[in-house]
């Protein structure tokens, strides 16, 4: 009896097991066929100062729209993207997309703004990754001083030896580098100090216990002063509350993004977020 309910047990893992191997499948399919039919689209999250609530940049933030008109977050195919592969193409239509716009806010007269850009494992190892980025901002003609790049702390970890050689390779084309989601990896002070970035986002999972959780304030603070003491710019993810704007700005973190300021837009709402932000609006205080 008890061998029959093992039999069971594993019929019915097995069955599981294929209905999920289907199911990314499918949802590989359908991702492939939503990258050539254009039902990507990009939100875009204001980073601001945090002191003033003035804007400084965007990060640029790809969602799905599917063909039922849901939009599906990034959390939910982006690592089906990364597996298959597809996160090469998409990565170049975000960063093709996102420099156009960019491009055209310029042009509308809009001030200079930083634009943040994601860039996943599989792009960073793409070895024809420092000349499509040329080519796209040659086509686009965004300036490149103005575009940054976010690297996960585990992909430049992970990443070893000679990507290092693509960090500075980046920063000759003049574009920003920053590290996202920092904190969780395992990086090493002196992989920090090698590493040729500009910027360094605090996970938001450390800012969310602020300005309570004492093991929050203590990561958070000793981010803040490694970053400062680097010469790197600290920039909190995860601003929800004034109470964490205010324990971030005590400590020396100058920028910052967040639900307080804004969620993720759509580009029209962005535009006038921004606007309104510029016009001094739009006060957190
Ligand atoms: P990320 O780059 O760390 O982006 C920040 C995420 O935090 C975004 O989630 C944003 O909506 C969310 N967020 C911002 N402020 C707050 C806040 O105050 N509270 C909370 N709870 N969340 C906040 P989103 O848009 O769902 O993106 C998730 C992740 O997907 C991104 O994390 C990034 O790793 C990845 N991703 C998004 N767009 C792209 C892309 O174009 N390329 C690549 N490679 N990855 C992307
Ligand atoms: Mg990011
Ligand atoms: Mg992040
Ligand atoms: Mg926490």
């Amino acid at each position: 009896q008890a061998k029959s309910r093992g039999r069971n047990t594993y019929q019915f893992y097995t069955a599981a097991l294929t209905r999920l191997a289907n199911l990314r499948l499918s949802m590989e399919a359908r991702l492939r066929r939503a990258i050539e039919r254009n039902e990507l689209l990009l939100h875009y999250q204001p980073q601001v100062d945090l002191a003033t609530g003035t804007p400084v940049g965007v990060e640029a933030l790809v969602r799905w729209q599917s063909s039922e008109g849901r939009i599906v977050p990034p959390g939910e195919f982006i690592p089906i993207a990364e597996d298959s592969g597809l996160i090469v193409p998409l990565g170049y239509w975000v960063l093709r997309e996102a420099c156009t716009q960019g491009r055209s806010w310029l042009d509308a007269g809009r001030p200079p703004m930083r634009l943040a850009v994601n860039l996943s494992a599989l792009q960073w190892q793409h070895k024809d990754l420092l000349k499509r980025i040329q080519a796209i901002l040659d086509e686009t003609g965004f300036p490149a001083e103005q575009l940054e790049f976010e690297i996960t702390e585990t992909t430049l970890m992970e990443g070893g030896g000679p990507e290092t050689g693509v960090l500075v390779a980046l920063r000759d084309l003049g574009v920003r580098v920053a590290i996202d989601d920092f904190g969780t990896g395992y990086s090493s002070l002196a992989a920090l100090k090698r590493f040729p970035v500009d910027v360094l986002k605090i996970d938001r999972a450390f800012v969310d216990g602020l300005p309570d959780d004492p093991d929050d304030q203590e990561i958070t603070s000793a981010i803040i002063a490694m970053a400062r003491s680097l010469h790197l710019e600290p920039v909190a993810e995860g601003v929800e509350t004034r109470a964490q704007r205010d324990f971030l700005l005590e400590r020396g973190c100058r920028t910052g993004q967040g639900f307080l300021f804004a969620r993720p837009l759509p580009v029209g709402e962005c535009v006038q977020w921004l606007a309104r932000a510029l016009a001094g609006e739009e006060p957190v205080s």
